[in-house]
């Protein structure tokens, strides 16, 4: 594909894409300049059984080689109704990934990235799945990993990422703490080093978009209603960019709405767009099961804020109990997701047109590495 740069939102600066450039001069955040991709559905079935079989739509040359260095067969999940009695509310199980969540769209693209522009090592901060994410594509591409999260994340990310040999730091403190002590060290890395940031890199949101060709693939067509959880916002822009590209192919005739789902206890987002305002204050989050979005200030908000304005969609937040008990509803249908995931799942019940419309919720992070377990 196509020529790139990185363009600053704030003061649309361009810059070469490099290896050590993670935000503006300015302090702004970083987009991707590049062209509207063609793309071309028909050539799509004949690619490998992965996400880059959508390689031609990703910032990538025509024959990168990078990503076969890099893949773990991420992508192509599947698209199940979450029960008989509701047949139009699909679920995309995008837990059956590598590392076991949605962060494997995002992060294979930005390791491959990152191996094109002579990376020998990454440092990741993160919520928990972004670094098992980082971590296992980082091994995969024999670059030395770093993580940074606090050391409240479930001892079993932490413990994925170990496995994958990343050295993790955890941090007391709150999860702006833990972005802070990674950006001290992106400010002064070490030759070959790379932030390999799921919130500030373009490219992880280029892989996520992935999530929103594949529904279109799946249904042939986009469904009226996606409903993501958001946090940083990295599942939610990756299918507003996909779904703007399918628009603007004219392979859809409409962006689907976006309901956007927050915890309660700590929903910066949903508090902005319910009093009309471009970005968020940011707030104090309290502690909350749904550990995946639990994010108190949001980098991208302005961002996130307008993509679910531009859709015509909404914010729905879920409280702790909602979230507990729609992970049990999930599970009785067979599909083990931990409590962040659920989020989307106890919104539903709540969303106005959840009769009539077509519906597609991602189970974006698996039960199995949650810190607690269900409760019977
Ligand atoms: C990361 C994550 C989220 C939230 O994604 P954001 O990019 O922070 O909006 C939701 N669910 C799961 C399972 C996650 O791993
Ligand atoms: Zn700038």
């Amino acid at each position: 594909m196509m020529k790139q740069s990185y363009v600053c939102r704030s003061c649309h600066t361009t810059y070469p894409v490099s290896r050590d450039l993670w935000k503006c001069l300015c302090g702004g955040l970083l987009d991707l300049d590049k062209q509207m991709p063609l793309l071309e559905p028909t050539a799509w079935e004949s690619g490998p059984p992965t996400l880059w079989r959508f390689l031609d739509a990703l910032p990538f040359e025509k024959d990168a080689k990078s990503w076969q260095n890099v893949t773990l067969g991420e992508g192509n999940t599947p698209l199940l109704p979450v029960s008989a009695d509701k047949p139009n509310v699909y679920v995309k199980v995008d837990y059956l990934m590598p590392t076991l969540s949605f962060k494997d769209r995002g992060a294979a693209v930005l390791i491959a990235k990152a191996l094109e522009l002579g990376a020998t090592s990454v440092i990741a901060d993160s919520s928990g799945n972004a670094g098992t994410a980082v971590s296992a594509y980082a091994a995969r591409a024999g670059i030395a990993c770093e993580v940074f999260c606090s050391n409240t994340v479930s001892p079993k990310k932490q413990a994925q990422m170990a496995a994958y040999n990343a050295k993790v730091h955890t941090i007391a403190g709150t999860r702006e703490d833990v972005a802070r002590a990674a950006q001290q060290k992106a400010a002064n890395l070490e030759e070959g080093g790379f932030y390999a940031s799921h919130v500030y890199n373009p490219y992880f949101y280029e892989g996520t978009k992935t999530y929103a060709y594949e529904i279109y693939e799946q249904l042939g067509d986009a469904p009226d209603t996606v409903i993501i959880p958001v946090g940083n916002g990295t599942l939610l822009l990756g299918a507003y960019y996909g779904f703007s590209e399918l628009l603007a192919n004219r392979l859809i005739g409409k962006c689907p709405k976006i309901v956007a789902v927050q915890a309660q206890q700590c929903a910066p987002l949903a508090h902005a767009f319910a009093t009309g305002e471009p970005s968020i204050t940011p707030i104090v989050g309290q502690t909350t099961i749904a550990e995946g979005i639990a994010i108190a200030a949001p980098p991208r908000a302005t961002q996130i804020l307008e993509a679910v304005r531009n859709t015509g969609g909404t914010f729905i937040t879920v409280s702790e109990a909602q979230i507990a008990k729609a992970r049990s509803a999930l599970a009785k249908q067979g599909f083990d997701v931990e409590p962040t995931s659920a989020a989307t799942y106890a919104a539903l019940h709540v969303y106005r047109h959840c009769e009539t419309e077509t519906i597609v919720i991602p189970l974006c992070g698996s039960g199995t590495k949650a810190s607690d377990h269900i409760a019977k």
